[in-house]
């Protein structure tokens, strides 16, 4: 009886899992643009249902702090549209969110939602190395690395699953991971080379400088510790990622940009 459920049940799973594949950029993947968007809400709300482990920065309490993430997180948006590279700036919800945790690490949701630790953005020294980690983190979204790799990870499990309705299940899943340091959606090594890339091209119509992902690794590279290792548990080491970043950049020309110190010092400022 119950291999007779499991067969009549097998057959239009398959059936739906191969109209519901998607190619991504010659990449499988199980999920829809849409489906992205859905889980990327509901393991937001996973986040906020587990204050412990993730700290919401109230944005009641500091208003100012969220001006200037979300200035930041606009000017990106804007010149990654006008880069020709961002493909959903209007389809995903792209919220930002600061994790009031001395954590020197960000991450990014399908469906465009992304998280920063205060400790990151402290550590941080002006507004370039910031928005080019806010870039990286945009790129896994709008590249699709997390559904690409779920795809991979899970198969059809994760189709099975949302035929049945246990969405909130796999966001549950999703978002332990997360709290577990990514180890189950830690992105691949050519996803974070990608990241990269599409940062320095997103960020480079603006005024900003486009190499700030590489400012960052460089800043880390000076000093040893554990901060610096924490950052590196979910994400590869820089060694021959500043020499891509700074090639990207000559290939789309080199041209020099801010990297606005000051302004920076007043989003830190705004912090607890
Ligand atoms: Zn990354």
């Amino acid at each position: 009886m119950k291999n007779l459920i499991k067969i009549k049940l097998a057959f239009p799973v398959l059936f739906l899992a191969v109209f519901m594949f998607s190619c991504d950029d010659g990449k499988l993947n199980v999920f829809t643009v849409d489906e992205d968007i859905q889980l990327g809400r509901e393991v937001t709300e996973e986040i906020f249902a587990n204050p412990q482990e993730y700290p919401i920065l109230s944005e009641a309490e500091y208003p100012e702090a969220y001006q200037h993430i979300r200035r930041i997180r606009d000017q990106v948006l804007n010149s990654g549209a006008q880069s020709g590279q961002l493909r959903y700036k209007d389809r995903f919800d792209w919220d930002v969110y600061i994790i009031d945790k001395d954590v020197l690490n960000a991450f990014a949701l399908p469906g465009g939602n992304t998280f920063y630790y205060t400790g990151l953005i402290k550590y941080l020294e002006d507004e370039a190395s910031f928005a080019g980690v806010m870039a990286h983190e945009f790129a896994h979204s709008d590249r699709r690395h997390s559904t690409n790799r779920m795809t991979k990870i899970y198969g059809y499990q994760v189709v099975l699953s949302m035929l049945l309705g246990n969405n909130p299940s796999l966001a549950a899943t999703i978002a332990a991971d997360l709290a577990l340091g990514l180890q189950a959606l830690a992105f691949s090594r050519d996803d974070e080379y990608e990241a990269d890339e599409y940062a320095v091209k997103y960020l480079y119509p603006s005024t900003l400088d486009a190499r700030g992902v590489a400012y960052f690794f460089e800043q880390m590279e000076l000093e040893e510790g554990a901060d610096w290792m924490v950052y590196f548990s979910t994400h590869p080491h820089p060694s021959d990622r500043i020499e891509k970043i700074y090639e990207h950049h000559q290939g789309l020309g080199g041209k020099e940009g801010e990297r606005y110190a000051a302004r920076y010092q007043q989003f830190k400022n705004s912090l607890p």
